[in-house]
């Protein structure tokens, strides 16, 4: 595994892996590296010839009140991991490389990144678009992995590819999840034992809001106060947000029908979670 955090080494050994006729995948990640990040960069690994992978804790998408300075930065174990799964390319770029000090140009997305996260992180999408931008601009894979488990990123990134016309395909891969349903995240490492026991009503109640609509609820709202209540069997817990949307466009729905979007973020304690469904309905 070749690993550098020089963005012109980047680019020239891509552009050698190019010449040998490569296809590149590309795996962009803020390290912490779990078993959701590995089924990306194996699905990548078996999609494409040349995996590159990046680890980089992107200040931009961080808001002033938020967890950047504790963020889980693992770099050891995390290369060990991914030479473990033969990635070809290691990019672990500083912030000084990527943000000049009179770095001036942002990438926002203006209509998608106006519900759910982007109401509770203001600037958030803004700093993933520009993180992501440059990301393609300096690898230019053929296709890029992202996790389903940040349904609106993944959303906001297909618009991005969209409308900048990026010259790659955005792969989205379902979420990955520990056996009682809590979905992986590099943050569920800041949940005491307690708070992560606590954790597993997050599944239990979309699991919830799945068998009311395979019963035929149609009601967003019914099935809304019925998660509710199945969160607030844990008193710790705060609810951020929690919606029933489009999963295209992402706006509310009024009634369940198409590709439905069942989506939350909540707080146990001062830990911010956040996981989702996508269910099918006639
Ligand atoms: P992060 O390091 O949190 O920025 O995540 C990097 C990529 O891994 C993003 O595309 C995430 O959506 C994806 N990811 C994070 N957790 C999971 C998971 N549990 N299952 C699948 N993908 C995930």
């Amino acid at each position: 595994m070749l690993i550098t955090a020089d963005i012109a080494k980047v680019r020239r050994i891509i552009q050698q892996a190019r010449l040998k006729g490569k296809k590149v995948g590309f795996v962009p990640t803020m390290g912490a590296l779990h078993q959701g990040h590995l089924s990306l960069v194996k699905a990548s690994n078996r999609q494409s010839d040349f995996t590159v992978v990046s680890i980089f804790v992107n200040p931009l998408q961080f808001g002033p009140k938020e967890d950047l300075k504790k963020y889980p930065r693992r770099f050891k174990p995390d290369r060990k991991l991914l030479k473990k799964e033969k990635v070809d390319l290691l990019f672990y770029p500083s912030a000084k490389d990527l943000y000049p000090k009179d770095f001036s140009i942002s990438v926002s997305e203006g209509q998608l990144s106006k519900f759910l996260c982007g109401i509770s992180r203001p600037g958030h999408f803004k700093g993933v678009c520009t993180v992501v931008t440059k990301l393609f601009n300096i690898i230019q894979p053929d296709q890029a992995y992202f996790g389903q488990k940040d349904c609106q990123q993944a959303r906001i990134i297909r618009r991005l590819v969209r409308d900048l016309n990026f010259p790659l395909e955005i792969k989205v891969l379902p979420t990955v999840r520990e056996s009682d349903g809590l979905a992986l995240s590099s943050r569920n490492q800041y949940l005491n034992p307690k708070q992560r026991k606590d954790a597993r009503v997050i599944y239990q109640a979309l699991r919830l809001a799945k068998k009311d609509i395979q019963n035929g609820q149609r009601n967003p709202a019914r099935i809304i106060k019925a998660m509710r209540q199945r969160l607030s069997s844990v008193k710790s817990l705060k609810i951020d947000y929690l919606e029933i949307a489009n999963a295209e466009s992402l706006n509310k729905l009024k009634t369940i029908k198409g590709k439905v979007l069942i989506t939350l973020a909540v707080y146990l304690a001062k830990v911010r979670l956040i996981d989702n469904i996508i269910l099918n309905v006639d």
